[in-house]
């Protein structure tokens, strides 16, 4: 739906005399999510209205565009999964948002199940605790693929939502999103470090923003003024990509703070290093 929003969006008022300029078509298609919608969608003859003249715009889109399209919307309708993505740097509060938004879910009657990586032992496994101490039972896992045979094949199919916290840590998050959300129908809402110590790629979690619907990314506090902090300052001078730590390794910092920050690390790195090879030397 969204990539067919942006195909269309640009022309749209001036395809449809039926939706006025304050009605702008993003808007318009952005409610029209939910199956409800797009069957809505298929039966409006200002749709129907919007295909054909669409039909004929050749430069824009070929008949076989429109096809595949119409063939994506049809098939979409099997199917209601969203998936949303919380992003940013540690101690932003992307597993209390996820929390949030699991519990509201709750509240909606609707079932849910948190999955967390099994590789950060730091608050125990069964449950997933935020910085400021709310806790809700979680499945601690190696990777997502085996989350279904773990919960049992019934009591998966009966789920509504899946959250997933730490999702930089999962090789697998890709597949898993896409078949809960385009085939079974979940809410999957994925909290994860879009970017590593480094400032890198972390894991998969950017390669899923093109399947979501939503993606929102979170600040923290800079540790040193108090700014807007966008990334995580390693402050050990270990280089592996996962170190599993808190604040006594990382630290949310502004982009100000994280290139100075880089600059005293490094610089005493090269200190420990040079002093090691000097003992070395001495022995
Ligand atoms: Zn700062």
């Amino acid at each position: 739906m969204l990539r067919m929003k942006s195909l269309l969006s640009p022309s749209f008022s001036t395809l449809s005399p039926h939706l006025t300029k304050t009605t702008p078509f993003s808007l318009y298609f952005l409610a029209s999510k939910s199956i409800l919608c797009n069957s809505q969608i298929l039966k409006n003859p200002n749709c129907l209205h919007i295909k054909s003249t669409i039909s004929s715009m050749k430069p824009l889109m070929s008949s076989n565009s429109i096809q595949s399209r119409r063939v994506q919307i049809e098939a979409s309708q099997s199917s209601s999964g969203e998936i949303h993505v919380i992003v940013g740097p540690m101690f932003a509060g992307k597993t209390t948002t996820l929390l949030r938004r699991v519990q509201s879910e709750t509240s909606n009657g609707r079932k849910v199940a948190i999955i967390k990586s099994n590789k950060d032992t730091r608050y125990g496994l069964d449950s997933i605790v935020t910085h400021d101490g709310v806790k809700l039972p979680c499945w601690a896992l190696a990777d997502l693929s085996s989350f279904r045979e773990k919960l049992g094949s019934d009591a998966y199919d009966e789920l509504d939502v899946i959250g997933i916290d730490e999702a930089q840590f999962f090789g697998d998050l890709y597949e898993f999103c896409c078949k809960a959300a385009d085939h079974e129908g979940k809410t999957v809402i994925v909290a994860g470090l879009d970017g590593d110590y480094l400032r890198r790629s972390f894991g998969s979690v950017l390669d899923i923003i093109p399947l979501a619907d939503s993606v929102t990314k979170l600040t923290a506090r800079c540790e040193i003024c108090g700014k807007r902090a966008f990334f995580t300052l390693r402050k050990t001078a270990e280089t592996k990509t996962e170190l599993i730590g808190g604040a006594d390794v990382y630290m949310p910092v502004c982009r100000q703070h994280y290139v100075s920050g880089q600059v005293v690390i490094e610089e005493a790195t090269r200190i420990v290093l040079e002093s090691q090879k000097v003992q070395c030397g001495e022995k």
